[in-house]
């Protein structure tokens, strides 16, 4: 098996592989002749365009929706040439249509068109306002279209730009959809809100607000094979405890330590290794290497950053290092207690390595290597009282000692989390649990109706209760820690809601 691991450097995504349904939608926006559907054209390439009509039918309105391609970038795109009947006559503003409203609902992402030879124009404006008004969300990518027409000093792209940002949307970029200048910058202020998104849909952070729309996620996760997707390891740890070189023995190749390479496109550059067939990223390892955000202060922007990374993980590594678990007479430093439990927090599953395990070992007459072994686990149970049985696994990535158990707990630990139980069974469990166990007084018996699963990643239930009633911090314990017994979801984050039913 340890012939399986290979180390390539790609891009974290291969949209060619994802289903289209999954994809993000961006919408052209624009008043009428600043050519979007040009744009469009040249994005589908005239392929797969399918048009849909509106529900309310009552004025017969088209928007195209076809699967764009630029560069290595697939998303969805939208031509809201049949929206802008409305602007034309001045009304988009006071009209909201349940048609706007569903087509914005199912955006994402927005092309901000103007047309740079005609300069500002009001209606632009107007288009500025009617997004903010019913998108506030989306921060449009604004493009000055049909550019090739500055090119032969008929005026000047700056000046041209200096008056775009007046929209107040940032930066425009220089496009022409007729000749296709500019679609690499196109593509380059899209990829990283892409990327970032499919990696959202990816991880299913359902939990997390990702103004995505929770539902949505939801939907995407029915339908997808979640132990087919990829898992996103993030191994972090303070300087030195040997992140590097275990990163190596996981991976079994010295190039892991180049690493991605700084200055390359924000983010786009990940290290991904196969175990077992399974495909594995490793979140962010060039900035929790370098970066050793753990050293420094609570608010700066390291942290931010990590729990950004953490948010981005499913599974997170902590690495701590024997010696100085000894040394210091504690498992963990404040500082890591802090990212160990805000990772249990944001719903991350956690897996603890003590590395350098060889250095107790080594010390004669010392029983300190067994001693760690014992006092470990039961230390970090007592500063993360959240979650039982955390798996802890010791190391020497020196010696190459530990890999194997380190990628079991790891898959292990993200299979629990993707955990799916079904309704029926769930509920069959409620009864069961309810009557095994002995109540005070009928009184104190909790009332639940019945229990479902709402989400995976984590696993997250709600407990219907009757009426008035209200389960105790008690009552969620014994829950919680009822459904970990009975359906081995040990070891990582699970929440319960209540809602009640009349
Ligand atoms: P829409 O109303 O925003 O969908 O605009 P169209 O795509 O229909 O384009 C309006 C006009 O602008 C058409 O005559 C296009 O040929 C022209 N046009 C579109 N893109 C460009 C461009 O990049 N350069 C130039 N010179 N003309 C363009
Ligand atoms: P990082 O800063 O967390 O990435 O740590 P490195 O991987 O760069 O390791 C820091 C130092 O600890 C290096 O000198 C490594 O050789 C050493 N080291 C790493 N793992 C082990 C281990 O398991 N045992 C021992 N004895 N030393 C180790």
């Amino acid at each position: 098996t340890d012939k399986k691991v290979t180390v390539v450097y790609e891009k974290p995504i291969d949209f060619t592989k994802i289903d289209t349904n999954l994809l993000p939608t961006v919408i052209i926006v624009g008043r009428p002749n600043v050519g979007k559907s040009a744009l469009y054209n040249r994005l589908i390439r005239r392929r797969e365009a399918l048009v849909y009509n509106t529900p309310d039918d009552h004025v017969t309105r088209d928007i195209r929706e076809g699967i764009a391609k630029l560069g290595d970038l697939r998303f969805k795109v939208l031509d809201s040439a049949g929206l802008e009947t409305e602007a034309a006559s001045g009304s988009i503003l006071q009209r909201t249509t349940s048609m706007t409203a569903n087509v914005l609902a199912r955006t994402q992402f927005a092309v901000f068109l103007i047309d740079v030879r005609a300069g500002l124009h009001p209606l632009d404006l107007d288009v500025g306002k009617w997004l903010r008004k019913h998108a506030p969300g989306i921060k449009p990518i604004v493009a000055m279209n049909k550019s090739e027409s500055l090119c032969d000093g008929v005026g000047s792209i700056s000046d041209a730009a200096d008056e775009a940002r007046m929209l107040g949307f940032g930066d425009p970029i220089a496009i022409s959809a007729e000749t296709g200048l500019g679609m690499a910058a196109l593509h380059d202020a899209l990829q990283p809100l892409i990327e970032d998104y499919m990696l959202q849909v990816l991880n299913n952070n359902c939990d997390q607000d990702n103004g995505y729309g929770p539902s949505h996620v939801d939907d995407v996760a029915g339908e997808v094979d979640e132990s087919k997707l990829p898992l996103q390891l993030a191994i972090i740890g303070r300087p030195n405890v040997g992140k590097s070189t275990l990163l190596n023995t996981l991976v079994q190749e010295e190039r892991v330590l180049v690493g991605p390479e700084v200055g390359l496109t924000r983010d786009s550059v990940r290290t991904q290794f196969q175990y077992e067939g399974r495909t594995i990223y490793l979140v962010d390892t060039a900035g929790w290497l370098q970066r050793t955000g753990l050293e420094k202060g609570p608010s700066s922007l390291s942290v931010m950053q990590s729990r950004k990374n953490l948010m981005r993980a499913q599974v997170v590594a902590l690495v701590l290092d024997a010696e100085e678990v000894v040394k210091a007479r504690r498992s963990m430093t404040h500082a890591e207690v802090v990212i160990a439990r805000r990772a249990v927090e944001e719903g991350r599953g956690l897996v603890v390595i003590v590395n350098k395990m060889d250095i107790l070992k080594g010390k004669r007459n010392s029983t300190l290597f067994d001693k760690v072994m014992e006092a470990v686990p039961l230390e970090i149970q007592t500063v993360i009282p959240q979650i039982t049985g955390i798996p802890v696994v010791f190391t020497s990535a020196l010696e190459g000692r530990g890999r194997i158990a380190v990628m079991r707990q790891v898959i292990d630990t993200y299979e629990k989390w993707c955990t799916r139980l079904s309704t029926s069974r769930l509920n069959r469990w409620l009864r069961k649990v309810m009557s095994r166990h002995s109540w005070k007084d009928q009184a104190a018996q909790p009332k639940i109706k019945y229990f479902t699963q709402v989400k995976a990643r984590p696993p997250t239930f709600v407990a219907f209760t009757n009426g008035k009633t209200q389960l105790s911090d008690t009552d969620l314990r014994f829950l919680t820690k009822s459904l970990k017994e009975d359906f081995d979801l040990g070891g990582i984050p699970i929440r319960i809601m209540q809602r009640s039913v009349p």
